[in-house]
């Protein structure tokens, strides 16, 4: 794995590459990482000639400056887990490199209501802060595939949005949600839980399925009631939505369609926020 810490160093290594036409796939990462990520890695290696990963957590997503502060770094371990999965480059770039203009110098971008819904609503800026780094990584990396998460979904639409419009050419592929065996999605968030809030955790996965169960016989306001009487009996202090929605649009729904629909769940457990999905 050869690393890069700069742009420009990135740049030139990748001129040669893109001159010689082989397929490059980028996954975009923050670091601390786990079993998620090595599954984009690894879908990355079947598609793709070169695999590049870049590791760089983003301060212009982050809306709670605790939230950055605390969020754990692992690069040792980061470095040591993608050399074992065969990535072939690792960007590591410093905040200077990414934003050369100073934190302050954002793009916006358009992204609808999609910006103010969900993870939107509780994480104002949230978004544009993604879709500024996503951004900038993409015009310096210009890979063929990008490979996003569904863990993230919303953000996997937002990017999708975003990419329509200044990357229609980069073709995006998403991954499926790795799980730990009790069923909790795997979250660098995961490192700042006890191992008891790790298993009570779960219990955002089980109420997924709980809601997927009974979506068919059951009024969706009464099922999201019960879950959320489970989650807080379970140890969670506070949960900022459970909702249903139309899975192409995120937009809601109270009802079974003929749709691919989602369930969404935002909420806290020992100070740390949790996300998670399940496609209906
Ligand atoms: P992050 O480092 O949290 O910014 O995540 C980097 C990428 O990994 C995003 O596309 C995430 O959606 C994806 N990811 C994180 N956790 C998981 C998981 N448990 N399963 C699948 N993808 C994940």
């Amino acid at each position: 794995m050869i690393l890069f810490k700069t742009v420009a160093s990135l740049q030139d290594h990748l001129g040669k590459l893109h001159n010689r036409n082989v397929k490059i796939g980028f996954v975009p990462t923050m670091g601390a990482l786990h079993q998620g990520h090595l599954a984009l890695i690894k879908e990355c290696k079947r598609k793709c000639d070169i695999i590049i990963c870049s590791i760089f957590i983003n301060p212009t997503q982050f809306n709670d400056k605790k939230d950055f502060e605390k969020y754990p770094v692992t690069i040792e371990n980061d470095i040591y887990l993608l050399e074992t999965n065969k990535t072939d480059i690792l960007f590591l770039p410093s905040v200077d490199e990414v934003y050369t203009e100073g934190l302050e110098q954002l793009q916006n971008f358009n992204l609808g209501y999609l910006e103010n819904i969900l993870e939107g609503k509780y994480r104002p800026g949230h978004f544009q802060g993604v879709c500024n780094v996503v951004y900038r990584l993409l015009n310096v990396v210009r890979p063929g595939i990008i490979f996003l998460g569904r863990k993230d979904y919303q953000q996997y639409l937002v990017l999708k949005k975003m990419m329509q419009e200044f990357f229609p050419g980069i073709y995006i592929e998403a991954v499926n949600i790795k799980r730990e065996k009790n069923g909790l999605a795997m979250s660098s968030r995961n490192m700042r839980l006890s191992d008891d809030a790790k298993n009570k955790a779960a219990a955002i996965n089980k109420n997924l399925k709980f809601i997927q169960q009974h979506i068919l016989t059951k009024d969706f306001n009464w099922l999201k009631q019960i879950a959320t009487e489970n989650l807080l009996a379970n140890g969670f202090e506070k949960i900022d939505y459970i909702e249903l929605c139309d899975a192409e649009t995120l937009l809601p729904v109270d009802a079974v369609s003929n749709k691919q629909l989602i369930v969404l769940i935002a909420a806290f457990i020992e100070g740390v926020r949790l996300i998670d999905n399940l496609l209906l």
